[in-house]
């Protein structure tokens, strides 16, 4: 079975992102001390969270974040709104627009 890359895959859903108001906010100097093992790189399905090997750090794009919730749950310090972290649906009318039901 042939697979596609995820952007390629997430090019068939609609999003209308936020630029002004991310939804989710990380603080990447932060996340090198991470408490959780880097579980965000592991446990996003629309894989938002990668590792930027230049610069060692994490790299975040809320643009194409499905609303799962699971970076959430994972990461204890969206969990539990850590100074430089924040974790909220987007406004009405913006984010993920599932075609499909
Ligand atoms: S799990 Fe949370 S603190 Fe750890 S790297 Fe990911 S976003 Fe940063
Ligand atoms: S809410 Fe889900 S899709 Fe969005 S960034 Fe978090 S884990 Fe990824």
């Amino acid at each position: 079975m042939k697979t596609y890359p995820m952007d390629v895959r997430l090019s068939k859903t609609l999003f209308n992102s936020d630029d002004t108001h991310p939804h989710i906010v990380i603080d990447p100097e932060q996340c090198v001390t991470c408490p959780d093992d880097y579980a965000c790189l592991r446990n996003c399905p629309a894989e938002r969270y990668t590792w930027n090997e230049e610069k060692q750090r994490v790299v975040f794009d809320h643009v194409g974040c499905l609303e799962c919730g699971n970076c959430r749950l994972v990461c204890s310090r969206l969990y539990e709104g850590a100074k430089g972290y924040d974790w909220s649906y987007p406004k009405q009318a913006m984010g993920v627009v599932y075609r499909e039901g």
